[in-house]
């Protein structure tokens, strides 16, 4: 089967946005009544999905797609502590109801309520129930909650280390993921998303997480951002740092995805990093929905390029399937459940 690793519910029904809405109109003035959770039949999520990713990974040829809440909706660094949590629950209850719909199609990963300068422990509570009651399979982390003020301490900070400790009790995986930018100098889906994902591995190359966490695992989604076109440099600076190289000091942790949206780019991937490392994703229906008008096909298709560098079976299986099921064991053991 195919796995796309990496999907978001960007197409969420009106009830969901108008909550949300609520939810900040309320912090401006906080006069106004605490807004109800939406009610939302199941006909209108049906819809939602069925027209657009469920539509497209049919179309494209995928099976499955691991599935979280609009990324640059979470919003951590609106409100507090109390607004995140009340939108987390929210859009991670939505995400289950997907789940539940087409359970054959899609696999939940949850956010966390995250807030500047709250302390991670704040989240666990959610990440738990997600996981133990929703059945969800891993967990998107934001590495900046501010919002591109870069306020937190670096993922290695023995801060965040009690997220650390519950993933590694649950067996789950985070992708590294941040939200909106809340920095004008900052394009969401162009810089700061790619700015967070080259920040991310260069502050593991400094620490030695993976030596206090053998067990722990982190997915850096669209591509890696600049480290597979840089990764001389970040292994000559390993080396400067006294690190060891990179096959041993975090590559047994650490994955990227496919959310790269042109062939030599996708090939600069394969090229670069060892097939075990690499997990197939579209990010879908995402930042870059259009069509590139060079090849007639939409930019976020990632599976025509990585079928493109006709790789050999054993690897294919690997990107497509295999890697996805050893870094989300939660999904493999579902997956087997159901004879898949
Ligand atoms: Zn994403």
């Amino acid at each position: 089967m195919i796995i796309d690793c990496h999907g978001h519910y960007t197409t969420t029904p009106p009830g969901h946005n108008q909550f949300r809405e609520a939810q900040i109109a309320r912090l401006a003035d906080p006069n106004l009544p605490e807004p109800d959770r939406p009610t939302i039949g199941d006909d209108e999520i049906i819809a939602s999905i069925e027209q657009n990713q469920l539509k497209l990974l049919e179309e494209r040829g995928a099976d499955l797609t691991i599935f979280s809440p609009r990324a640059s909706w979470m919003g951590h660094h609106i409100g507090d502590d109390a607004t995140s949590q009340v939108w987390a629950r929210q859009c991670n209850d939505m995400i289950h109801r997907v789940v539940t719909l087409f359970p054959e199609n899609f696999a939940g990963v949850c956010m966390l309520p995250q807030s500047p300068g709250v302390p991670i422990e704040h989240s666990l509570d959610e990440l738990e129930r997600c996981v133990n009651d929703l059945g969800f399979v891993g967990c998107n982390l934001n590495p900046d909650p501010s919002g591109g003020h870069w306020t937190a301490a670096p993922l290695i900070d023995e801060s965040w280390f009690p997220l650390y400790e519950k993933m590694v009790e649950l067996d789950i995986p985070a992708m590294i993921h941040v939200s909106a930018s809340d920095n004008v100098n900052f394009h969401a889906t162009g810089a700061h998303y790619m700015n967070a994902d080259t920040t991310a591995f260069m502050q593991l190359i400094q620490g030695d997480l993976f030596g206090v966490f053998p067990d722990l695992r982190f997915v850096i989604p669209h591509g890696g951002g600049a480290v597979p076109y840089h990764w001389g440099r970040y292994r000559g600076l390993a080396e400067g740092l006294g690190k060891p190289p990179l096959g041993e000091h975090l590559m047994r942790n650490v994955f990227f995805d496919t959310c790269v949206y042109h062939q030599p780019g996708i090939t600069l991937l394969f090229d670069v990093l060892d097939t075990d490392n690499i997990l197939f994703a579209s990010e879908m229906v995402g930042a870059v929905p259009g069509i590139d008008p060079t090849t007639g096909f939409h930019f976020d298709d990632t599976k025509r390029y990585v079928d493109a560098l006709d790789l050999s079976e054993a690897d294919s299986a690997k990107v497509f399937e295999g890697n996805a099921r050893r870094v989300y064991p939660r999904l493999d053991a579902a997956l087997a459940a159901t004879g898949r």
